[in-house]
């Protein structure tokens, strides 16, 4: 019988350790955590050997281990299990190696863009009638899905680094990156570590295969000769694949009016020119006039410049994802007036300085939280007005007695949620709910 172990029980390690056991494995899990503080119920392991409150020797007898995405590859247990010969993948690798060969794969990672990318390609490959499903760093497992079955012809991944760290056979058919900016330091021993993790997506590609990158990203360039596979470009300059004129976007067989898009700002041109090359990319004739309207159907998400509410005037805006200096930039860039600005949370080990050109043109006031504030408060020196608060609540309610008719107020942080939040969602509706408090109020 093959014997699988599976290291860290949060939603994709419970979903590959039911998979394996579906599959005929032997399975054990092993976790760090007591099983009251972890997110599974007893019920939902029923059936499975397990070992919660630490690790013993039995994990040394499984030849194949996966690793959740959320354990640092520095952990002792890593290390002693790398030098015991034990091969550790990762949940995305499992799910590669047992998908069914005729099920397609498109992955997308990148620092910034990846939800809203992936979202849109999965949208607009559903509305031209092509079985899909997304499945990721999105929130659902990949093997949570029937993919041992042929039961998509693709499937979008969302791939965080943290899922590209131990893969070894995965071989997208279309990979796409977005861009590289520095995010996630704390967990990673430098910049060039966490650029060649997600340089693994193209790893194992061959020339069959195509590369979707962003042209004018610097870090991107200076590892472009690690790409195997065949690599389209898109970007707002020359070197693009996707031509921008006016708000038309074109390739030899599509065109898109991003004014008709509820996608907005300069960002999400790049996500929209990234989509357009996968579709180009695939093996198909497409409907133009059918891709043209999935791409105006198209919603966006929620927490990613969301339109929150207006009240008498001054708008609100939830930027709750944007947890790294680079979204907030092309945050703040999307907008034609200065804007209000929330932000701070819990420290990712980021230089917020880099942002001080940006704010100056586009920022009227900083309205200062969380764990981050008082760097903030350091790293903005140059930067007037600032204020700091105690919570959101304040922060949201200083920020609307301050404004005039057609003011902007955004949350758009730069930071993660942890020091006040369970997550970024979280943060965003409890701005939402303190908008919609503030509505209340006025009428
Ligand atoms: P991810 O899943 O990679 O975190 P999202 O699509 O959720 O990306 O967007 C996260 C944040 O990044 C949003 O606040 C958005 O404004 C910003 N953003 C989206 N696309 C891009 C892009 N291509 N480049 C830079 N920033 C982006």
């Amino acid at each position: 019988m093959k014997k699988i172990a599976v290291l860290g029980i949060a939603r994709s390690g419970l979903s590959a350790a039911l998979k394996a056991r579906e599959l005929g494995y032997q399975v054990f899990i092993s976790e760090y955590k007591k099983l009251e503080d972890c997110d599974v119920t007893l019920q939902e392991l029923a059936g499975l050997d397990y070992e919660f409150g630490g690790h013993s020797d039995k994990l040394y007898d499984f030849p194949q281990i996966i690793v959740s995405p959320g354990i640092p590859l520095t952990t002792p247990i890593i290390k002693k299990l790398q030098a015991n010969g034990n091969e550790l993948i990762s949940e995305i690798e499992f799910g590669f190696r047992i998908k069914h060969p005729a099920t397609k794969i498109i992955a997308v990672t990148g620092s910034n863009g990846k939800s809203t990318t992936v979202s849109l390609i999965y949208h607009i490959l559903n509305e031209l009638h092509i079985k899909v499903a997304l499945a990721g760093n999105i929130g659902i497992a990949f093997t949570s899905l029937p993919i041992e079955k042929y039961a998509y012809d693709y499937v979008v991944l969302e791939l965080s680094s943290f899922q590209l760290d131990l893969v070894y056979d995965f071989r997208p058919d279309i990979a796409v990156l977005l861009n590289i900016t520095p995010d996630h330091l704390n967990r990673y021993e430098s910049f060039e570590h966490y650029s060649l993790a997600k340089f693994n997506i193209f790893k194992e590609q061959t020339e069959t295969d195509t590369a979707i990158i962003f042209d004018k990203d610097r870090q991107i360039n200076s590892y472009i000769h690690l790409i195997p596979s065949k690599i389209r470009r898109f970007s707002l300059k020359e070197r693009s694949d996707v031509k921008l004129d006016n708000t038309n976007l074109s390739t030899s067989r599509l065109l898109i009016d991003i004014s008709k898009t509820s996608l907005k700002g300069e960002h999400n041109i790049l996500n929209i020119m990234a989509t357009m090359l996968v579709l180009e990319s695939l093996p198909m004739t497409l409907d133009s006039e059918l891709t043209a309207k999935a791409f105006t159907s198209f919603k966006g998400l929620a927490h990613r410049l969301e339109f929150v509410a207006d009240i008498n005037g001054v708008t609100f805006v939830n930027d709750s994802k944007a947890t790294n200096t680079d979204s907030v930039k092309y945050a703040l860039s999307a907008f034609k007036q200065r804007v209000r600005i929330i932000m701070g949370g819990s420290d990712k080990g980021e230089d917020f300085g880099i942002l001080l050109e940006h704010l100056n043109i586009y920022a009227k006031k900083l309205y200062l939280i969380g764990e981050t504030k008082a760097k903030m408060m350091k790293q903005f020196e140059e930067f007037t007005p600032k204020e700091t608060f105690d919570n959101l609540e304040e922060a949201v309610k200083k920020a609307f007695t301050e404004s005039h008719p057609n003011d902007i107020i955004i949350l758009s942080p730069a930071c993660a949620s942890y020091d006040a939040y369970k997550n970024y969602e979280h943060r965003g509706d409890s701005f939402r709910m303190i908008v919609e408090n503030l509505k209340n109020n006025e009428q």
